[in-house]
């Protein structure tokens, strides 16, 4: 059974209740989670997870979890060092309230949202990117000369622009229909031989569609909820974007 991945539902979900379902050496298993897990070149969220009985532990990062049939919506809450004591009296099916650091995810949901605008300013192909809390990179695969004036003048008139940002998905069919779609090179559809396993393929294709098939820039339905200026103009989505 998948966990509940709230943070697609709701980029802007920064805490939910959630059971324990398993503690191993990767870390904290929940059957349901807000922290985006490290993916598509943007970091994994911390936070941390409450105990019952009101003590806290802190979750340094987040990464998909690896299991037998595992899904991009299974993660894995990997906790800060040094908290032996207060991990060994977790057990599964505890109950937890966990909340990410909202801070620090905001920041990335900017700059990714930010990273949008690039690609829809530079139509080329993105073979590489990094999404931080402090900037974003984007590799892009050209040879042309990039104008940075240009290209500046032209992320300002988007951004003035103060458009809402919402995500939306679409299905294999839709992407094989439009790859362009997708701009990252790694998650094009196969041209030539479908690699070993199909089936992995498959999913892995799937799940980046989901979460990156987005057009041009992400837009969320809370546009109207951010201050004027820069707030306003680059707010971001969620962990969007496993490009990976
Ligand atoms: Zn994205």
């Amino acid at each position: 059974m998948s966990t509940r991945a709230l943070f697609r539902e709701d980029a802007y979900q920064t805490r939910c209740d959630a059971t324990v379902r398993a503690i191993d050496e990767q870390g904290i298993h929940l059957d349901q989670n807000v922290f985006y897990p490290l993916g598509g070149g943007q970091a994994g969220d911390a936070g941390m997870l409450k105990l019952a009985d009101g003590t806290c532990i802190s979750i340094a990062h987040t990464r998909k979890a690896k299991f037998e049939g595992a899904t991009s919506d299974d993660v894995v809450h990997v906790p800060a060092a040094g908290q032996d004591s207060l991990l060994q009296k977790l057990a599964v099916g505890d109950k937890v309230s966990a909340e990410i650091d909202w801070e620090q995810r905001y920041k990335r949901m900017r700059l990714h949202t930010a990273s949008h605008l690039i690609c829809a300013v530079l139509p080329y192909p993105v073979d590489g990117c990094s999404i931080t809390t402090e900037y974003a990179r984007l590799d892009l695969a050209t040879v042309e000369l990039i104008e940075r004036e240009a290209v500046e003048a032209k992320l300002a008139e988007l951004i003035g622009g103060s458009h809402a940002v919402r995500t939306e998905w679409i299905t294999d069919d839709e992407m094989v229909a439009c790859p362009e779609l997708v701009r990252t090179m790694s998650v094009k559809p196969a041209d030539g031989p479908r690699p070993r396993s199909a089936a992995a393929h498959q999913r892995r294709r799937s799940a980046a569609v989901r979460q990156h098939a987005c057009t041009q820039y992400r837009r969320n339905r809370r546009a109207a909820d951010c201050e004027a200026g820069e707030e306003k103009r680059t707010h971001a989505a969620a962990g969007a974007g496993d490009l990976a």
